[in-house]
């Protein structure tokens, strides 16, 4: 099966600037991801992880290279088409959540879907199926902090599909909660993956990697290992080596 390329990264570096002068977080990276894939990011801690997501969601911009999205090179945008890129393509789900304190649960879920310009109307409808979809219902008129860590992930991710984006990323999501819940989370991944979701998640724990169908390696900023249906153990061995020195 051959589907087409959503992400297309093309010798991309990532340079920033620190008080010892430039430090290169990103050394060439090249990567395709097709529509649909479920790829996981895995490296020692300042692999540059994260620097890699944030790039191919339009949070941050390379200091050289390409990354084009659906077609879309990403460098030819200005600011605020970056910004629309950001809201009308892509889903973020953070390790500390990152919600709205102030805001509900269902209003959470609905604000990416105003400010992309949806009626609130439709609005509704679309959290409406998203609270049910991820068995939130009971939580819609909560306030963040009135839900456990798991429930707070599930708004989370809530509020990133609710602009069906063509790439739900994920940076560390199970990192903040406890086993149960976030094995809750990856099979949440696992069932939006099986709907055709494209999702690219960061981790740094074996057993959450393997819930991907791919797993790409990073050490020093250059990816070093890209493989297909590895089991959990296999994924810990490979990390394990990449922590020893090069
Ligand atoms: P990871 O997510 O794999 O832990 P990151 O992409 O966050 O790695 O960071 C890669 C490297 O770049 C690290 O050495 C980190 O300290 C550095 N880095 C990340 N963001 C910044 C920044 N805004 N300013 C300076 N250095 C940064
Ligand atoms: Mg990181």
């Amino acid at each position: 099966m051959n589907l087409p390329i959503l992400i297309r990264i093309c010798a991309v570096h990532k340079a920033y600037s620190t008080g010892a002068g430039a430090f290169m977080a990103l050394r060439g990276v090249n990567l395709e991801v097709a529509t649909g894939e479920f790829l996981a990011i895995m490296g020692p801690s300042g692999s540059g992880k994260s620097s890699l997501l944030h790039l191919m969601g339009g949070l941050d911009r390379p200091t050289s290279g390409s990354v084009e999205v659906a077609g879309q090179a990403l460098q030819t945008l200005n600011e605020t088409g970056l910004a629309l890129y950001r809201r009308a393509q892509v889903g973020f789900v953070f390790q500390f959540f990152n919600l709205i304190a102030n805001l509900n649960v269902r209003d959470n879920i609905e604000l990416p879907a105003l400010l992309n310009g949806a009626r609130p109307a439709e609005a509704g409808r679309r959290s409406a199926r998203l609270l049910d979809r991820l068995g939130i219902a009971a939580q819609a008129a909560k306030l963040p902090a009135q839900l456990s860590g798991g429930q707070r992930q599930r708004v989370a991710i809530a509020r990133a599909l609710v602009n069906q984006p063509s790439l739900l990323l994920a940076d560390e999501p199970t990192g903040n909660l406890d086993s149960a819940a976030g094995n809750e989370v990856l099979r949440l991944f696992q069932e939006l993956h099986a709907q055709g979701q494209t999702i690219i998640l960061v981790t740094h724990d074996p057993a959450a990697a393997a819930y991907a169908g791919r797993v790409i390696f990073l050490r020093d900023g250059l990816i070093c290992g890209d493989e297909s249906g590895l089991a959990r153990a296999e994924i810990a061995m490979r990390l394990s080596e990449l922590a020893q020195p090069a």
